[in-house]
């Protein structure tokens, strides 16, 4: 299932013939989700309507999870969108295919709780957590569709879809695990983002660095008034308790945080908060980079995005106060799979 992309039991030829037909006979089937639907971007980017749970027949001996519909959205972005950039993992070639490199982006929940103000996906509201098999699942299923031979071609993963995955920590550390010892993903080519889920960082500083992605933390705000009006998580868990937790992760040679950082146009994006953002990863004495994301637009939500002069000024004022920053490039905008724009079609 995780190497050779199996999707139906008769394929399995290390189980003899006979085994085969009695375990379809019995109605077994092999659960991984499927690509419901595709939506190509003029830029290479695909998302896709991935559909975890079969919804003609729920599959034998497997607990069906409880509640709410079975859809998430996963995102193939060929040649990446720079979000690893400077984080020391390197470029790499895709030996005879038309990308060099891929990213993967991958949903942990269906829906969100966070409720960050500037995402699509929050108008949602939780609907469920996904399985550690739908999670891998989604991953396993895009690789298929794109031949993609791990060990040859480079992909990168991010965790950064629908959900927030430190509120189903069990579920995606098990999904990492899988993905690492079973499909042969390196821990170091994943980053999981996290609005800044206090007790779950502190778990994942104890994960083995063998099956631990890098971490991204979702700042969006270089203070924590501003961070609580955008980001209600903030007022849970400020800024300074934030960093804490990070503080305590054993960070393996060359490796950065990574801060997120939505420019929100007049709300985020002054030079003002370039300067106060640029002290406040100083203080934190952290290994880090900051990743800028001009805010996509979305129905039914109240921010501008921000003009192209204060996205290129707050990165430059950033990079005069010492700070590596990268600018995300944005993917899929006209098929509504860029950053915060994930909802459209599991909502229907
Ligand atoms: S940005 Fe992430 S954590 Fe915040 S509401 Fe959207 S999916 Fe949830």
């Amino acid at each position: 299932m995780y190497c050779q992309y199996i999707t139906d039991v008769s394929s399995i030829t290390t189980l003899s013939l006979d085994l085969r037909q009695r375990l379809a006979a019995k109605g077994w089937q092999i659960g991984r989700p499927l690509i419901a639907k595709a939506f190509q971007s003029t830029d290479g980017t695909e998302r896709y309507l991935v559909q975890c749970q079969p919804t003609d027949s729920a599959l034998v001996g497997v607990p069906a999870p409880p509640g709410g519909p079975g859809t998430v959205e996963t995102v193939w972005m060929p040649e990446g969108d720079d979000g690893e950039a400077g984080d020391g993992t390197g470029d790499g070639t895709g030996d005879g295919k038309d990308w060099r490199r891929a990213t993967i982006c991958v949903s942990s929940q269906v829906g969100c709780a966070v409720n960050c103000q500037f995402c699509l996906t929050a108008k949602l509201g939780l609907q469920r957590n996904l399985t550690a098999g739908e999670i891998a699942g989604q991953v396993v299923a895009v690789l298929d569709r794109q031949a993609v031979r791990v060990g040859r071609d480079r992909v990168n993963l991010v965790f950064m879809g629908m959900g927030e995955p430190f509120l189903n920590y069990d579920n995606f550390m098990a999904a990492v695990r899988l993905l690492v010892h079973q499909v042969g993903l390196s821990p170091q080519r994943m980053t999981v983002s996290t609005s800044g889920i206090v007790p779950g960082i502190q778990r994942f500083a104890n994960e083995p660095p063998d099956v631990r992605p890098k971490l991204a933390i979702s700042l969006n705000a270089p203070n924590d008034k501003i961070r609580a009006e955008i980001m209600p998580i903030n007022r849970k868990w400020p800024i300074a308790e934030v960093i804490d937790a990070v503080s305590s992760i054993a960070l393996r040679p060359h490796e950065r945080i990574t801060f997120e950082y939505v420019l929100l146009g007049g709300v985020t994006d002054r030079p003002k908060h370039a300067r106060e953002l640029a002290h406040l990863v100083r203080r934190t004495g952290l290994p880090a980079k900051v990743n800028l994301i001009a805010w996509n637009p979305g129905p039914g939500i109240a921010y501008e995005m921000p003009n192209t002069e204060s996205v290129e000024g707050f990165k430059r004022t950033l990079a005069e106060e010492g700070i590596p920053v990268y600018l995300r490039q944005p993917r899929g905008r006209d098929i509504f799979a860029a950053c915060g724009q994930l909802k459209r079609t599991v909502e229907g």
